[in-house]
């Protein structure tokens, strides 16, 4: 029997699942290396054909998945998986030196796929690199099903997905297997993998350091999204203690539906606008939980990944008119593609070493202008019911805001040209997530409609804390007094010029951080749709006039730690008891 064992990590989504472990790894296995008798050397023949058998019928089925979930280009990792074991040259060299030298099928495979391997690894090219990782993939999977290791290499239904890392694709190809938590060593609370499982509702834990060297695929497992904890080898009081929490959790959300169909607006009735970050389509079936709310930020990134290129204006005319249609009549806000950074974007010419500094976002779009100017385009042909909002991501300066209005004046002349119907006044607004952009706030309200506040980046750029690195995930703090110090100026400034500042970071789908946002002043709190009512319920339960005054206060504390204290003080008094 297994004892209980309880890892800290980063809760990255909220909830409780108890299940099994899928653990998503290069596992080692280990390997005969003794010389074998001429009777085994048929007997190893054998094993190494039916493994090859076995996994290129594995690799065959993933590569559908992956197909239909991410599209065919997205997919060609797994096809050069594939062609390597289906390489007549190399299966011919290892049954020989089965044969010849009298060894094992599996030491044989693996220092003949080492040997390919290093070809690779020598390499200074990064496409190179990371086929020298599908070869590793392909030798540990092959190797595994001679030991019929079945459960690692195959992805199971309703599992516990454990893995040192996840990229975006990962998360959603596994979100097909009615994935039931995710649990990873790296990442931190607005990694993209983190912000996938929240918007799959999905929950999950990250930032666990080794946590996949510590599992095994089958072990029962429980992800406290709550607390940042994984459970392995729980006792019967454990899962006895969780379950009751996952039923009460349950029930709290059922509760929540109370509010559903209530105005959004404090105890003074003050209007807040809670609105939904949606990030796939298919998070669109949420909406209607949310009382069919609007959407505050529509990412567009999505696309680019799905199909691993462009789209095409046509593709993104069909996405942006279905997205509109759904959320007619309330407004939905596009975010012009946010590529580069944490965000997927791949050029094999193209490598940084910052990202987060370099080439993402409006830089890449005003440099990609072909690229740009379809989207604009496609943005304003979609835009015929007239609740669509334009808004630019990693504005850093006026100039790019300018720049931008130019190109979207041509591409409303064309159309204009070509008697299309568009949406005349339709608004342009920016994200607020770099710290030029608070500092030159004033002015460039005076350039825009709106304003979104993107504190995920924000927060980053103004602690020069890295969003996705878990090492410094403690220094990661939301409620820094230089962050609410910007977010204040940021509000004063949209004010100054009467326009609306929303925020669609992470921070206003945190419970805690309402008072906070209220008190500031922000219009709009665009949120996760799974965390939807429950802020809904919060804002509803503070006063305006209170909460003002609570934020005069923060605004003069010196620490983080003062400012959540207070913070939880305040909520704990006089939020906490009128929420059920
Ligand atoms: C942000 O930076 O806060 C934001 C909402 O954008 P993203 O997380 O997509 O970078
Ligand atoms: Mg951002």
């Amino acid at each position: 029997m297994h004892r209980e064992k309880k890892h800290k990590g980063i809760a990255a989504s909220q909830g409780i699942s108890i299940g099994k472990a899928y653990l998503y790894a290069r596992k080692q296995v280990n390997i005969n290396t003794m010389n074998i008798s001429d009777e085994e050397v048929k007997a190893e023949i054998v094993l190494l054909e039916n493994s090859i058998e076995v996994s290129l019928k594995e690799l065959s089925k993933i590569y559908n998945i992956s197909v239909e979930r991410i599209g065919e280009k997205n997919s060609k990792i797994f096809e050069a998986q594939i062609e390597i074991i289906k390489d007549k040259i190399f299966l011919d060299s290892v049954l020989n030196r089965i044969k010849t030298e009298n060894r094992s099928a599996g030491f044989v495979f693996n220092d003949e796929t080492e040997k390919l391997g290093q070809i690779f690894l020598k390499s200074e090219n990064t496409y190179m690199h990371e086929r020298y990782a599908d070869i590793m993939d392909v030798k540990n999977r092959v190797i595994r099903n001679m030991k019929r290791d079945k459960l690692v290499s195959k992805v199971e239904e309703n599992a516990i997905i454990f893995a040192h890392e996840l990229t975006p694709a990962d998360t959603i190809l596994f979100s097909r297997r009615k994935v039931q938590g995710y649990a990873t060593d790296t990442g931190g609370i607005t990694s993209h993998t983190a912000i996938i499982s929240r918007a799959l509702r999905v929950p999950s834990v990250v930032g666990l350091k080794m946590i996949s060297r510590q599992i095994a695929s089958g072990d029962t497992v429980i992800v406290d999204g709550f607390e940042g904890v994984v459970i392995v080898n729980p006792t019967e009081q454990t899962i006895a203690n969780y379950t009751k929490k996952q039923e009460e959790y349950k029930n709290h959300e059922l509760l929540l539906v109370n509010v559903l169909h209530k105005p959004c607006e404090t105890l003074d009735k003050k209007r807040v606008e809670i609105t939904a970050n949606i990030e796939f389509i298919e998070e669109t079936e949420f909406l209607q939980s949310c009382g069919d709310c609007g959407i505050g930020l529509y990412r567009t990134e999505h696309l680019y990944m799905e199909k691993g290129d462009f789209p095409s204006i046509g593709e993104q005319i069909e996405d942006y008119t279905h997205i509109s249609n759904i959320t007619f009549p309330k407004k939905v806000t596009i975010r012009t593609y946010d590529l580069g950074g944490d965000k997927i974007y791949k050029d094999n010419n193209y490598k940084e070493l910052n990202p987060y500094l370099g080439w993402r976002g409006i830089r890449m779009c005003l440099d990609k202008k072909d690229i740009f100017k379809e989207q604009l385009e496609a943005l304003l042909i979609s835009s015929v019911k007239k609740n669509i909002k334009i808004m630019l991501p990693m504005i850093a300066s006026v100039d790019e805001v300018k720049e931008t209005k130019k190109l979207l004046k041509e591409v409303k002349k064309d159309l204009d040209g070509k008697g299309v119907f568009y949406d005349k006044n339709i608004s342009l607004g920016i994200m607020i997530e770099v710290p030029s952009a608070v500092l030159m706030a004033e002015e460039l309200a005076k350039e825009v409609d709106f304003f979104s506040i993107g504190t995920n980046d924000l927060t980053q750029y103004i602690l020069a804390v890295d969003r996705g690195n878990d090492f410094i995930a403690n220094l990661y703090q939301q409620f820094h007094p230089a962050v609410i110090r910007a977010l204040s100026k940021v509000v004063e400034a949209g004010h100054n010029h009467k326009i609306k500042v929303s925020i669609c970071g992470e921070m206003a789908s945190v419970p805690l951080a309402a008072p906070l946002l209220i008190g500031l002043g922000l219009d709009e709190l665009s949120v996760l749709p799974s965390m939807f009512t429950e802020i809904k319920q919060t804002v509803r339960a503070i006063k305006y006039t209170e909460a003002k005054e609570l934020v005069a206060e923060l605004l003069t504390l010196p620490t983080e730690k003062l400012v959540r204290e207070k913070l939880t003080d305040y909520f704990n008094k006089k939020i906490k008891p009128q929420i059920i």
